[in-house]
């Protein structure tokens, strides 16, 4: 692909300014357009809350490109880094750059921020309704949770498009499957009759479409349980609706 194969120089990045304060420390491609990194700060990385997000960027000229991106990561676990979740959006004026660093390569990374945060003394079932990337803050609540021993019964929905796109399957299912931590992972994928999803065999729709029938069907009460929401827009709204009726 174009864009993946693209280096660094052919979009104008800069490979040092001082400004950088991190580095890509590593990464990971789940498939052709989402990513997992590591950006470690140079000195001591500001310490976060589960929820909140850090901006990194790259120099392009003289104008920094920078976006938001909700941490992964454990807020316990700082010293491997902020991970991050990305999805790699053609033709956007962000994420092209950044899938083409490799990894040592310099940015800039702006102090953890935001307001989505976690519930402190909230035990009740903690349901993390997610499209696509925005699965990310409920991972990083989740590991929090855990390194903390005051885990917390997660019910993680998350909508995407494709089977591949199935964000922390291999974490959540494995928590799930040991008992380590106590969460139930429900993907739901918005195109059942693609040739990509052929042999998928669980729920089916956009996220909030199942928000009822998985709650029903894992016999979570809503009026016990606690619901935290991540992702587009329209997904947004439409959960909330769900959620209250
Ligand atoms: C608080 C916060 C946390 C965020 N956390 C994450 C995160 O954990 N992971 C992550 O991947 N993104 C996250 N984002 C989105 C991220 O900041 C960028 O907006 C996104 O990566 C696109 O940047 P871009 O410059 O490549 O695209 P842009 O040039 O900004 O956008 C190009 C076009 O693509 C559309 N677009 C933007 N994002 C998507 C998408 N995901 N799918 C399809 N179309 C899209 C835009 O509406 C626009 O029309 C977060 C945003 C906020 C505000």
């Amino acid at each position: 692909m174009a864009e993946t194969a693209a280096t660094p120089a052919s979009f104008g990045i800069l490979a040092d300014d001082p400004a950088y304060n991190a580095t890509l420390a590593a990464r990971i491609d789940d498939t052709d357009t989402l990513a997992r990194v590591w950006i470690k700060p140079d000195g001591a990385p500001t310490p976060f809350e589960p929820g909140q997000y850090v901006t990194i960027g790259v120099k392009v000229g003289e104008k920094f490109v920078q976006r938001p991106y909700s941490v992964a990561s454990s807020a316990r676990a700082l010293d491997g880094g902020y991970e991050l979740y990305l999805r790699l959006v053609r033709g956007g004026a962000f994420t092209p750059l950044v899938f083409s660093l490799p990894v040592g390569h310099r940015l800039r990374v702006l102090a953890p921020k935001g307001k989505f945060t976690m519930e402190p003394a909230d035990t009740r079932v903690q349901i993390y309704v997610s499209s696509g990337t925005g699965i990310a803050p409920f991972v990083s609540m989740a590991r929090t949770l855990a390194d903390d021993g005051a885990p917390r019964r997660a019910i993680y929905l998350n909508g995407v498009s494709y089977v591949s796109d199935i964000g922390y399957r291999e974490l959540i299912e494995g928590w799930e499957k040991s008992g380590s931590y106590p969460a139930t992972y429900v993907p739901t994928i918005s195109r059942p009759a693609d040739p990509l999803n052929t042999g998928w065999t669980g729920r089916t729709g956009r996220v909030e479409s199942i928000i009822q029938s998985a709650l029903r069907d894992l016999g979570v009460n809503a009026s016990e349980a606690i619901a935290y929401l991540c992702g587009n827009p329209e997904m947004i709204v439409a959960a909330e609706s769900e959620l209250a009726a």
